[in-house]
């Protein structure tokens, strides 16, 4: 296992936005993401527990930022967590993942080796 998404020692992204989405991708609305783990935001939107405070943490992000992290909802997670990646849909690097390491004191990620997927 040598190609290990730096993903999974990283985690800055859960622990530095709001992470929001439509309130239809709850559980209780048909979606996939349990209830009790969001907070209503607006009448058509919902975020991740923790996401809106200050500093924000995401309550389903498991571990220590920079260290060593997993998604306790990692198959039921939201759209947006799902679209959020190292990279952007054209293959550059995306800038918003580089701000959330960087206050972290996490370097920008390296792309000197293949990569083979994400996983926060
Ligand atoms: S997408 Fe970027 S900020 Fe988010 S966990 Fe992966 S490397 Fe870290
Ligand atoms: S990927 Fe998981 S831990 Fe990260 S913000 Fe989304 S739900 Fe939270």
């Amino acid at each position: 296992m040598s190609h290990e998404s730096p993903c999974l020692s990283c985690g800055a992204c859960c622990a530095h936005f709001r992470v929001s989405f439509y309130w239809g991708e709850c559980q209780s609305t048909g979606g996939t993401v349990p209830d009790e783990l969001t907070l209503q935001i607006s009448s058509h939107h919902a975020c991740m527990k923790g996401t809106q405070s200050n500093p924000p943490r995401c309550v389903a992000l498991v571990g220590e930022v920079g260290t060593r992290v997993s998604c306790s909802i990692y198959e039921n997670r939201s759209s947006t967590c799902r679209e959020f990646d190292i990279l952007n849909e054209d293959g550059s690097a995306n800038e918003a993942c580089t701000r959330a390491r960087a206050l972290h004191g996490l370097p920008p990620v390296s792309f000197d080796n293949d990569r083979e997927d994400s996983a926060a």
